[in-house]
Order: C-alpha cells, then sequence, then structure tokens
C-alpha cells in the first residue's frame, strides 16, 4: 500500500502511540483535579503546554488546546466577532472550510464577510488585503499554506497590514507546523493540527496573542483559563507537544527528503504523461504538495484506479448531494472547472520511499490512459 495523503493526515509515528498508550494507563486523573491523579495529569499538561509555547515562539498562556485544526479556526473567527459585535472580515477564498463556514455562520449575525481572491498562482496579494479593508474591519484570516495546492501566502505583510490597523490576523498553520518556522510575531492567531506531523488526530492548538479582544467559544468549566471548558484530553495534548517537537528537530531533514521524492515525481509526470499541468505557484509551495490538473480526465476517475493499485491520494472536488462540485480554492484562482475537476493532489511525507513514487508513476500513466482511452 502507498500512502501519498499526508496533507489529508499522517500516520501516527510509533513513539507518540507508545507514550500516549503509556501515559493513558498510568495516568488516568482529570487534570482539574486537587489531588495526586489531577496534579501528575496537570504537570504533563503544563509541560506540553511550555514545549508548544516554545516552538510556537509565544508565552505558556497564550496557548489554548482544542480538538483541532477546525476548532482552532471557529474559535478565533467566532470568538473575535463576539467580541467586536458588527463590522467587517476579510477571508482569503481559498481558507479552509473551518474559517470559510465560520465567516458565513457570522454573516448571519450581521458580520460583512469580504472574500479576497488569489492570483492564478493561489497567492493572496498584501495589496488585496489593503484594498479591502474597511474602517470597520476588525478580523482578517489568511492561511500559511494552502491544504489543496500547498502555496505559500505572504503573511509576514499580511500581517504587518494588519497590525498597522489594529485587525486581529489569524493564520492557519495547519499545513504548515513542522515544515515552516510559525509567523507567530505578524499574527494575533495561529491553529494547528497535531494528526498532520504525526501525532494523535482530533487535537490541535491555537496561539490567540495575549490582550486580543475574543471572547470564549466553549463554555463550560474553567479549563484553559476559562476560554474552552470541557475535560482535557491531556495523553493527546503530550502527543501533540511531542509529535511538534520531532518535527521540528527534523524538520530541515523531512523537508530535504519529502521535497526531493515530491519534485522526482512532478519532474516525471510532467514529463511522461501528455496534457498535464502543476497547479499553483512552481517554488512557493510546501514540498509535499503536488497538486496536477489532468486534460481530459476527472479527478475522482484517477483517485479510483489509483485506489484499486492500493495508492491513497485526493481530488480537491466535494461531493455535495451526489454531485461533484470543483474545488473552491482552484476556481478562486481562475482556473476553468474542466481544469479543477481534472485535479489530482499528491501529498508526499517522511514515510514515503522513491520506489513508491517510481511505481506510482507507473500507476498514474496507466489511470490516464485507461480513462482517455475510454472516452474514445
Ligand atoms: N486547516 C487546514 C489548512 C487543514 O488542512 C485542515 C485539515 O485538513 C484543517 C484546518 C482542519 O484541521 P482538523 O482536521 O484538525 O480539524
Amino acid at each position: 500500500m502507498i500512502y501519498l495523503d499526508n496533507a489529508a493526515t499522517t500516520p501516527i509515528d510509533d513513539c507518540i502511540s507508545e507514550a500516549m498508550a503509556a501515559f493513558l494507563k498510568q495516568n488516568f486523573g482529570n487534570p482539574q483535579s486537587q489531588h495526586w491523579a489531577g496534579r501528575a495529569a496537570a504537570n504533563a499538561v503544563v509541560s506540553a503546554r511550555d514545549k508548544t509555547a516554545h516552538i510556537l515562539g509565544c508565552k505558556p498562556e497564550e496557548v489554548y488546546f482544542t480538538s483541532g485544526g477546525t476548532e482552532a479556526g471557529n474559535a478565533a473567527l467566532k470568538g473575535v466577532c463576539a467580541a467586536h459585535g458588527k463590522g467587517s472580515i476579510i477571508i482569503s477564498a481559498t481558507e479552509h472550510p473551518a474559517l470559510i463556514e465560520s465567516a458565513e455562520d457570522m454573516r448571519k449575525f450581521g458580520v460583512e464577510v469580504i472574500y479576497v481572491n488569489p492570483d492564478n498562482r493561489g497567492i493572496v496579494s498584501p495589496q488585496t488585503v489593503e484594498n479591502a479593508v474597511k474602517d470597520d474591519t476588525f478580523f482578517c484570516a489568511v492561511m500559511y499554506a494552502n491544504n489543496e495546492t500547498g502555496v505559500i501566502q505572504p503573511v509576514k505583510e499580511i500581517g504587518e497590514i494588519c497590525r498597522a490597523r489594529n485587525i486581529f490576523y489569524y493564520c492557519d498553520c495547519v499545513q504548515t507546523a513542522g515544515v515552516l518556522p510559525f509567523p507567530t510575531q505578524y499574527c494575533d492567531g495561529i491553529g494547528i493540527s497535531s494528526h498532520k506531523f504525526y501525532g494523535p488526530r482530533g487535537f490541535g492548538a491555537m496561539y490567540i496573542k495575549n490582550g486580543s479582544k475574543i471572547n470564549r467559544f466553549i463554555s463550560g468549566g474553567m479549563q484553559e483559563r476559562g476560554f474552552r471548558g470541557g475535560t482535557l484530553n491531556a495523553a493527546a495534548a503530550v502527543g501533540l507537544a511531542m509529535a511538534l517537537e520531532n518535527a521540528e528537530n527534523n524538520r530541515e531533514n523531512n523537508n530535504a527528503k519529502i521535497k526531493a521524492l515530491r519534485d522526482e515525481f512532478v519532474k516525471r509526470v510532467l514529463q511522461e504523461v501528455k496534457g498535464c499541468v502543476l497547479n499553483g505557484d512552481k517554488t512557493l509551495r510546501v514540498p509535499s504538495n503536488a497538486n496536477i490538473s489532468f486534460e481530459g480526465c476527472d479527478g475522482a476517475n484517477i483517485l479510483f484506479l489509483l485506489d484499486l493499485e492500493g495508492i491513497a491520494v485526493s481530488t480537491g472536488s466535494a461531493c455535495s448531494a451526489g454531485a461533484v462540485t470543483p474545488s473552491h480554492v482552484l476556481t478562486a484562482m481562475g482556473l476553468s472547472a474542466e481544469r479543477a475537476k481534472g485535479a489530482v493532489r499528491f501529498t508526499f511525507g517522511k514515510y514515503n520511499t522513491i520506489e513508491e513514487v517510481e511505481f506510482t508513476i507507473g500507476a498514474v500513466k496507466r489511470a490516464v490512459a485507461k480513462i482517455r482511452n475510454n472516452k474514445k
């Protein structure tokens, strides 16, 4: 089996699952409890928060554990909207649904949602953001790297524009944690998700700059300093911090290895398969991503044929009510519906090998030839 869907999720590292299993057995206390069992769990959470803060480049009290990237995006956007009431927010048209759907929810409460489009390389220019700012704009979300194309955004410049205008800048770093250094100094909020860097699924963290105007998202007990009620999954916090540390410590090596595999794959596919094109900027992209459109093919059919050969990839298309709608990311970049529908996302990870790349190139050729022949 070949797994080339590392942007969707990554396999948990053995050392992480083993450490979490041991923790779950030995350390069952509720971190809020006032006795020895609670203290042991709370100490582990303190240590996990310290490590996470150190890597994010912020203070431990600016780190909030969440259930993942989706919750972080919801909490930041809705929490800031709740604190401001009316006004406008700027959202890049290529954001993850965690931000787009949250923005649409807030529209129903009277918030004006302004979308900013990328150019045809997938880049949202700082100028576009600046032009969209209104007197009443209080929030902006432009992600660090896009999950479908891997394209990296100019977050430093966008952050500076927002800071100068007192706009809360949220940067979804789900696809860049452990890949690029965190842009924390330019942001007011950041979200990460541990299953994207070989940690546990269903857990994440969020940075919220001290002093930000934001309301709590989940009401309940005093966990996460009252910002997010609910008994904390201490084992997952331990797993996240460990996975983030491992990812940071091995960042350069992993990036170099993954980039070499991805570059070989892209070069060969573009050379050996007629009528295909790489989507998104050619260089300003994370090392793992290859988003390729195949002329005359549906990405969904390629995915199906590759799956039959044991290869896991993804398409950006969403299936709603039985109809396939082309990716909102690729269409926002101005790509035709046909090119967007023909796109397949291959995302490489640290466990892939050059032999897997070789096999996949052959399988892609077979799949594309079959689909095109069937159409004749
Ligand atoms: N943001 C981005 C860019 C993502 O790629 C994802 C997941 O694919 C999310 C947010 C959501 O993260 P989670 O699965 O932890 O909810």
